[in-house]
């Protein structure tokens, strides 16, 4: 398939990251193999530059993570076996230090070539859940909040869309107080995690007003989703010089781990949004979460949509009334807030 106008995409990829996965040991497997398929699937369906990504250095992680846990990272990279980060969730093993340089070195890329060309991607890319001092839910760091730092620096205008099954909570903390526009939609029943999410997280400082989060109802579908989607119009009016994406794919109805009942034509659907806001703005998009049999080909169908292709993998998932009732009050409760920005 042919890109449909003049836009470029680059994907950064380096043959490296078909073995990278910071999953917990139960969905490491499909992890990566979302990763090894997706550049299969791209090659094959997609027209675009690839883009080797360079290391990052270990100046690089200290701007966004803590000199103590920096350190960590490392011990544990030397160590002869695998464990931990956290409490079962992230795991580290044996050299897992380079991984993550050549991990956050795709961002660095990424911004780089975001001068080249309008629309960026990094498959394995979007670990929003990581704090400065902490790794979380699969994340040894936040590559997101290293990209968005640098554009900051650059004074770019910044609208970060992070789509993903979980809350980007690691994200949010890092950009609370920033000027940047965030919209997180995830599945959220009161308890899903990471927990939080709230509608009434609005920001603080700088960032007051300018954080959305919208939560959809556990095993919604596609019609709510697309239901959630209209919330980006704000982004229109923010009018940034940069979109930031996580298109985390873990919202799939197969996903492993089950929350949402979406199909891949809503990732498709999230990529001709995302083209059509941008107009001007460069787009850096991000794979996030996907633990699922059909996880590579969402990741490609945000992708086709954003190409400017429409496409229909599926068969559309309908979700009951309460859903849908749901996510129209949060969507009339989202846009009755007054805009700071225009
Ligand atoms: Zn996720």
């Amino acid at each position: 398939m042919k890109l449909t106008s003049e836009k470029l995409l680059g994907i950064i990829w380096d043959d490296r990251f078909r073995d990278i996965s910071f999953s917990h040991h139960m969905i490491r497997d499909i992890s990566k193999e979302r990763i090894r398929r997706f550049i299969e699937i791209a090659r094959r369906k997609l027209q675009f530059v690839e883009i080797k990504p360079e290391l990052a250095s270990l100046d690089d992680l200290l701007e966004i993570h803590s000199k103590d846990y920096v350190n960590r990272l490392k011990e544990v990279s030397a160590l002869p076996y695998s464990g931990y980060l956290d409490g079962g969730d992230t795991i580290h093993y044996p050299g897992i230090f380079e991984d993550v340089l050549l991990v956050l070195g795709a961002s660095k890329t990424a911004l780089k070539f975001s001068s080249y060309l309008d629309f960026i991607y990094v498959p394995l890319g979007g670990f929003h859940h990581a704090t400065y001092s902490r790794p979380m839910g699969f994340c040894p760091i936040n590559d997101v909040a290293y990209l968005v730092f640098q554009l900051l620096k650059r004074k770019e205008k910044v609208a970060i869309i992070d789509v993903d099954a979980h809350h980007g909570n690691g994200l949010q903390e890092y950009l609370y107080d920033k000027p940047v526009l965030k919209i997180n939609i995830f599945a959220y029943d009161g308890k899903f995690f990471p927990g939080t999410g709230r509608v009434e997280e609005r920001g603080e400082g700088e960032g007051k007003w300018l954080n959305y989060n919208f939560p959809l109802p556990l095993s919604s579908g596609d019609d709510v989703f697309e239901i959630a989607l209209r919330i980006l119009d704000i982004v229109e009016e923010y009018d940034p010089s940069y979109i930031v994406v996580i298109s985390g794919v873990d919202g799939h109805k197969d996903d492993g781990l089950k929350s949402l009942e979406l199909t891949c034509n809503s990732y498709n659907l999230l990529g001709l949004k995302v083209r059509r806001l941008a107009k001007s703005a460069k787009v850096i998009g991000y794979g996030g979460g996907g633990y699922g049999k059909m996880s590579s080909e969402c990741m490609v169908s945000f992708l086709v949509g954003l190409s400017g292709k429409k496409e229909e993998l599926e068969t559309p998932t309908i979700s009951n009334t309460e859903n849908i009732k749901k996510a129209k009050e949060t969507l009339s409760l989202l846009l009755s807030f007054p805009q700071h920005f225009t």
